[in-house]
């Protein structure tokens, strides 16, 4: 509905003119000590490793201080991403205020927060081969936390088709073979995602979500350390390299590599794994 016409107050560009200021200043948070981790990471030795299968997606776990990498292997694709605490799977990735705290888009020296009432780091990314790509002439980036997850649900909303490959069916799947618990059940742990290797924005004149073919090549990867024990979760996302379409087999798809790496025993000398947030929980009653 448009109400330019008759709600339009005579001061509208003046008020449209106030800066803006950050929500979350964010320079009281201490950084994260890169050099630590990846002076682990140096003497590091792999563990496991877990290939992503097209349109289909895989658990892998890794102990609080170890690292888990993410690689696209044989073409274009993106990936989306979930975490849980391995002994409590109610705490989970918190893709909303991940995105207030560090922004739309994150790369290395940025964390992924765990939800309410927990609010820790749960992964620390220590290295970001596209982390060149910056923001392009259409406000997109790489690697969001805007996006939540192709889902069938909403595609149902939209086409009244039923597609049970989409990000949302392939991580409850992945998620129901790992914990042995009914897919029904365990789709309500399924969240919103961190979306590797996508490349997405916001139009500027609508405000619409958007995508485009990700600038991801094989061999390009993403590195996180890992703050707590985690259960991580990846789909290789059926929109492929999310250049035209989701939700369907139309997109060509590709696998995605994880692999798991420890370090060696004292290489993380100083690090502590984060605690749980220290608010009292009063709520003002
Ligand atoms: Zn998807």
């Amino acid at each position: 509905m448009d109400h330019a016409s008759v709600n339009t107050p005579p001061d509208a560009a003046a008020r449209r003119a106030v800066e803006p200021v950050i929500c979350y200043p964010n320079d009281s948070l201490p950084p994260p000590d890169l050099s630590v981790y990846r002076a682990a990471r140096v003497g590091a030795r792999k563990t496991d490793e877990v290939r992503v299968a097209p349109r289909d997606a895989s658990c892998f776990s890794v102990p609080a201080g170890g690292f888990f990498r993410i690689s696209s292997v044989e073409g274009p694709q993106v990936g989306d991403l979930n975490l849980w605490q391995a002994e409590n799977l109610e705490e989970k990735f918190f893709s909303g205020k991940t995105r207030a705290i560090h922004g739309t888009h994150v790369t290395a020296g940025e964390r992924l927060w765990s939800c309410l009432p927990f609010l820790r780091p749960m992964a620390t990314i220590i290295e970001d081969t596209l982390g060149w790509y910056g923001i392009d002439e259409f406000g997109g980036s790489v690697h969001d936390v805007i996006g939540t997850r192709c889902d069938p649900y909403t595609h149902h909303l939209l086409s009244g088709d039923h597609y049970h490959y989409c990000c949302h069916s392939n991580l409850s799947r992945a998620l129901a073979r790992h914990t042995g618990r009914p897919i029904e059940e365990i789709e309500l742990q399924v969240h919103d995602v961190m979306n590797v290797f996508m490349c997405t924005g916001f139009t500027r004149d609508t405000g619409q979500y958007f995508m485009k073919a990700s600038p991801v090549r094989p061999g390009d990867h993403i590195e996180f350390f890992a703050e707590i024990d985690l259960i991580g979760a990846l789909s290789a996302c059926p929109g492929g390299d999310c250049s035209t379409t989701h939700s369907s087999d139309a997109a060509s798809c590709h696998p995605l590599l994880v692999e798991i790496f420890m370090p060696e025993d004292g290489a993380l000398t100083g690090w502590q794994s984060a605690t749980i947030s220290g608010y009292d929980r009063g709520h003002g009653r």
